[in-house]
């Protein structure tokens, strides 16, 4: 009987797995999956940011000098680390990070002939699930296998969208892969949200834009939506999330009442 109940709690505190996703670029996936792990660390969640991007911009603002990196997550994917090796700590005590370097661009190709190839990242992650509550992609943008692969290994998604002219466009893509990976590798993958982010709402376009999003996309979109905030911008070049950098800022207030409804959202969900 204590083993059931043992065993039972064990589960309740699963991980969660959020891959932050979208193929265009510059849209604010790093910004938000940095920012949203910080402050799910800070809310007492023990957080795992993982970085699937070559560019490296969510292990920078994390603080992590990104030459002569070796255990890296190419380390992890490709030669078989442990993935355990690759984890790093940062200056938020909840809050670790899996870097990447620009290795990282050799993964693709190496995934695309790996066998069970989709699923790669899957297998990696499975025994992190009972060591954190919440475990965040940061991918690159492309849907290519390495973003397949944040997809089949993710629980939901967080799709950030800039208030743009062409945003629903790639969108449509996103949701077509994110449906299609449901179909065939991964059924319980969700779309855990839409986050509107660097919005400006004195420009109509922006407000028009938004409107839009939330007439197609309904109650996916978060309540909260990330204005355009300098020291949002600034932070990852002093190697600091914001909420180390300038917690005051809007752009700080806002990333923190974002991650209270991605808590509330995920605290929901079976
Ligand atoms: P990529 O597709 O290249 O990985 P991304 O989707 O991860 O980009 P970010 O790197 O988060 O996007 O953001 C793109 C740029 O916009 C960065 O210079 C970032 O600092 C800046 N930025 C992100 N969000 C905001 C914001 N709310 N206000 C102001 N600047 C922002
Ligand atoms: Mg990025």
């Amino acid at each position: 009987m204590f083993h059931v109940e043992h065993f039972a709690d064990q589960n309740q505190f699963m991980a969660r797995v959020i891959a932050v996703c979208n193929q265009k670029g510059g849209v604010g996936k790093s910004t938000t999956a940095v920012n949203v792990g910080s402050y799910l660390a800070l809310s007492g969640k023990k957080t795992l940011l993982i970085d699937l991007d070559a560019q490296g911009n969510a292990t920078t603002a994390c603080g992590i000098d990104r030459k002569n990196l070796e255990k890296d997550i190419y380390a992890v994917l490709v030669n078989g680390l442990p993935v355990t090796e690759a984890i790093r700590p940062t200056q938020i005590e909840m809050l670790s990070v899996i870097p990447a370097s620009l290795d990282l661009a050799g993964a693709e190709p190496y995934l695309t002939n790996a066998d069970a190839r989709e699923t790669v990242l899957k297998k990696i992650c499975e025994p992190l699930r009972s060591i954190y509550d919440f475990l965040i992609f940061d991918c690159p943008p492309s849907l290519g296998m390495l973003t397949v692969n944040a997809l089949v290994a993710a629980d939901s998604t967080l799709i950030p969208v800039q208030c743009e002219y062409f945003a629903l466009e790639g969108l449509n893509s996103l949701m077509r892969a994110v449906s299609l990976i449901k179909q065939n590798l991964n059924p319980s993958l969700r779309v855990g949200g839409i986050v509107l982010t660097m919005t400006d709402f004195r420009a109509n376009l922006a407000k028009e834009v938004a409107e839009e999003v939330k007439h197609f996309f309904k109650d996916m979109v978060f309540d909260t939506s990330i204005p355009r905030n300098i020291r949002l911008a600034e932070s990852p070049s002093f190697g600091k999330p914001i909420c180390l950098y300038d917690p005051t800022s809007t752009g700080a207030m806002a990333y923190q009442l974002l991650t209270q409804e991605v808590i509330q959202k995920e605290s929901t969900q079976p």
